[in-house]
């Protein structure tokens, strides 16, 4: 098989380069490696993946995975994570340079400045933070077990970052106090969802059904019939009455939607909504990072060990 080859001009990245799935396939066998594709990858490495989930399905799979390595294309959060979970396994990522800007958002100044603010509260980080900071929380939450996850605490007062969307949607969702940390985290490529892309939306697709991430603004969140993680959503999608969906994420679910829900039909809320980092992993990239095994994710040896307490509080918990 031949992979066709997927611009995204929009972002000025390109992968024009073309495959061949077998010599792909037998270079996997020999390192018995495995690749774990995020849901807002490309579609061609989306089909070259052994498993294409969500952030906590994706943790799920790196922790249970006999594979001696890890290909991991997400970005750096998400390859950090597997590689705190699999402390002898070798982690690579494609391109080092897919850094998720929301992860960037929340310093150590801050955490340790909420904490002091507010001792009495627990901290709830969001997967999307770097290995140091999830070092000082009490739990790790994804966007598909947020709620569960800020119940299940002790405290009623929840110090809770760096995605303020989401803070906002956890806190209608929970009976604990949020508190966001920092004040205003966001995710680029949610944020710029706006209104008017949702209302051009249904005036084009009056019967569709608007589904949409709590990484959203509160806005869009209000308007939509139904809010979920990357995967939540198309398990949503599956079992929906509905022919027609606005899908308000990055667009790269689109394809994953397409793929495995084939008679119904999906709209992206905004053809913008492209998240470079993400984009950046390619099929030619896969294939040299397999054949090299450079770019090893590697988090220290002191951070890895308490980053992994609340990140498997945060498994147990769902
Ligand atoms: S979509 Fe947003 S939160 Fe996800 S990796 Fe890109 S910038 Fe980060």
């Amino acid at each position: 098989m031949i992979y066709k080859a997927y611009g995204y001009g929009k972002i000025g990245v390109k992968n024009m380069k073309v495959m061949n799935d077998d010599m792909l396939q037998q270079l996997k066998a020999g390192k018995n490696a495995i690749i774990l594709a995020h849901n807002y990858q490309r579609g061609e490495v989306q089909d070259v993946a052994d498993f294409v989930g969500d952030s906590l399905e994706l943790a799920q799979r790196a922790k249970e995975t006999d594979a001696d390595i890890i290909v991991f294309c997400g970005v750096d959060f998400m390859a950090e994570t597997a590689a705190i979970l699999n402390p002898d396994k070798k982690v690579l990522i494609p391109d080092i340079g897919a850094i998720c800007p929301m992860a960037q958002m929340l310093t150590m100044e801050e955490l340790f400045e909420a904490k002091e603010r507010y001792p009495e509260a627990d901290v709830v980080l969001y997967i999307n933070t770097l290995a140091e900071e999830k070092a000082y929380s009490d739990c790790i939450c994804t966007s598909a077990n947020a709620p569960k996850i800020i119940e299940a605490m002790d405290a009623d007062t929840i110090l809770f970052g760096p995605d303020y969307n989401l803070a906002k949607y956890v806190a209608k969702m929970t009976s604990k106090r949020i508190v966001p940390v920092p004040e205003y985290g966001l995710c680029p490529t949610h944020h710029q969802i706006s209104v008017d892309d949702l209302l051009e939306g249904k005036e084009e697709h009056p019967e569709a059904e608007v589904v949409v991430h709590p990484e959203c603004i509160m806005e869009i969140q209000e308007m939509a019939d139904h809010i979920a993680s990357t995967s939540g959503m198309v398990r949503y999608c599956k079992e929906s009455g509905a022919d027609e969906f606005l899908i308000g994420t990055e667009v790269g679910l689109i394809y994953r939607l397409r793929k495995e829900i084939p008679h119904k039909e999906f709209y992206p809320l905004s053809d913008s909504a492209v998240c470079p980092q993400m984009k950046m992993h390619t099929l030619e990239k896969i294939e040299k990072v397999l054949e090299t095994e450079r770019f090893q994710v590697k988090v220290t040896k002191n951070t890895a060990e308490r980053a992994i307490v609340p990140i498997e509080r945060m498994l147990e918990l769902s």
